[in-house]
């Protein structure tokens, strides 16, 4: 086992500066760059890669000639902007192209395709995406950035509680886990009860999944008289697939069940593991920006948003991956440029917050915009609700009505005078944070849906409805 990070020489003959950085960052060159020198390096990779899609690409080239874009247009990297914007319905129209299965989009011949992998679909038909054997190690580089800096180290055993399959999530992530060395345990097809016994039995001290399924497992071992905090060795989480770790109720709400630190990344099929959180827990999301370009644009005039604190939504382009390149993606997500570095001496800027929302997800009630995160981190921050809760909009006549149910905390007595105040504190919460009023419905504890990977705790009901 050897934690030699990526890119590094060996700590003989280096000065103690270097050896500190080696031990810090998984590549000290690129996230300690200087953020004009970092710029320069995403422009010659931005360039590279538009290059590379132009010509080996049909779907590209014909995408571009259609703009008036060509690459020699590229001359910095403010007119990255120039270039034409792919999004999923871009990428759901080739696929009933030849060759099947992924149209027009390869760069490289359909026998240089090692993985198949489909997005889940969550928000209409899934999206299919081809890697090649170099863009699969690049996905495990990703993930090794992501994963050293939140302090995993060759000396962890990593549990992951996760029936990986068509989808790539912690596929990647256990490629990555072992590349630095860690021990690694897949507990895919055992159930929440022998996972958590496994867990145990083995001491593993870290593992990677779904916030739902953080909370859940908690509750599970709970109710088996097996104590997170005391029973179990895990010391670091790394979330994926939810928001909920960069909403600082549910992570206060993970941490505190497990007595772990809990960390966020984010990342996406089409896109690759662009983001995490640092050992600082600043309250942002750094962008890898040595192997991803972010942009931020208005989410109404599209002009790019360089300042921070104000939200946008993200397109972003992987600056490596050759087999089905991901340019100048639209990918729906929400964000905003923290202001300042993080205190981990990175130079990789920061998303406050990490994202905030699904541009998607964003919806009207009663006229006014409303992002289901900001109703979770109300809900989680009240002691007095369990872990679950279920949003639902519906329309009555012409009005917009929103009810919440929540379940009680497990031994909470809500009743008489501490049920009438609580109730009014949380819908006052509700309406300071997210401007609107909530019927809400208190209900018997585990009555609500649970959910094993991706929850749907809000439904709008309002088009189903007519
Ligand atoms: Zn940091």
């Amino acid at each position: 086992m050897s934690t030699t990070p990526n890119g590094t020489v060996g700590a003989g003959g280096t000065s103690s500066a270097a050896r500190s950085a080696a031990a810090t960052y998984w590549n000290p060159i690129l996230e300690t760059m200087h953020p004009e020198r970092l710029r320069e390096v995403q422009f010659r990779k931005f360039r590279r890669i538009v290059t590379w899609a132009y010509e080996n690409s049909r779907f590209h080239r014909a995408h571009y000639q259609d703009a008036g874009f060509e690459p020699g247009d590229l001359r910095t990297l403010d007119d990255a902007a120039l270039v034409p914007k792919v999004d999923k319905s871009h990428m759901r129209g080739i696929q009933r192209k030849d060759p099947f299965p992924y149209g027009d989009m390869l760069c490289v011949p359909l026998d240089r395709v090692v993985e198949f992998r489909q997005t889940s679909g969550t928000t209409g038909q899934a999206v299919y995406q081809a890697d090649t054997w170099q863009d699969w190690e690049w996905w495990a580089e990703c993930w090794s950035y992501l994963l050293y800096a939140q302090g995993y180290r060759d000396h962890d055993r990593v549990f992951l509680p996760f029936g990986y399959n068509i989808f790539v999530a912690f596929w990647a992530a256990h490629y990555a886990a072992e590349k630095m060395g860690c021990e690694v345990v897949p507990g895919g097809v055992l159930d929440t009860e022998a996972r958590i016994l496994k867990m145990q039995e083995l001491q593993t001290t870290a593992m990677m999944a779904t916030p739902t399924y953080v909370l859940g497992m908690a509750e599970k071992a709970r109710a088996m008289g097996i104590d997170p905090h005391t029973d179990l060795a895990v010391r670091r989480i790394t979330c994926a697939g939810e928001p909920g770790a960069s909403i600082p109720s549910t992570k206060q709400r993970m941490e505190e069940a497990w007595g772990a630190k809990v960390f966020d990344h984010c990342g996406a099929t089409e896109i690759g593991a662009w983001g995490f959180e640092c050992e600082e827990q600043s309250g942002g999301i750094h962008v890898n920006e040595g192997l991803f370009l972010a942009q931020v644009e208005d989410l109404e005039t599209g002009a790019l948003i360089e300042e921070p604190g104000r939200r946008g939504k993200l397109i972003i382009t992987a600056l490596d991956r050759i087999g089905m390149p991901c340019v100048r993606f639209d990918s729906k997500d929400v964000v905003e440029w923290a202001d300042g570095l993080c205190s981990c001496g990175r130079t990789y800027r920061l998303f406050a917050g990490g994202v905030v929302g699904r541009a998607d997800d964003i919806t009207k009630v009663k006229g006014v915009l409303l992002a289901p995160s900001a109703i979770e981190e109300v809900v989680r921050s009240f002691e007095e609700v369990g872990d679950e809760y279920e949003v639902i909009v519906v329309k009555r006549g012409d009005l917009d009505d929103i009810s919440l149910k929540i379940e009680p905390a497990p031994g909470i007595d809500l009743s008489g005078d501490r049920l009438d105040g609580f109730l009014q504190c949380l819908k006052d919460q509700l309406r300071l944070k997210t401007n609107l009023g909530y019927k809400v419905e208190i209900v018997e504890p585990g009555s609500l849906p649970r959910y094993a990977l991706k929850a749907k705790r809000f439904k709008d009901l309002r088009k189903v409805n007519g």
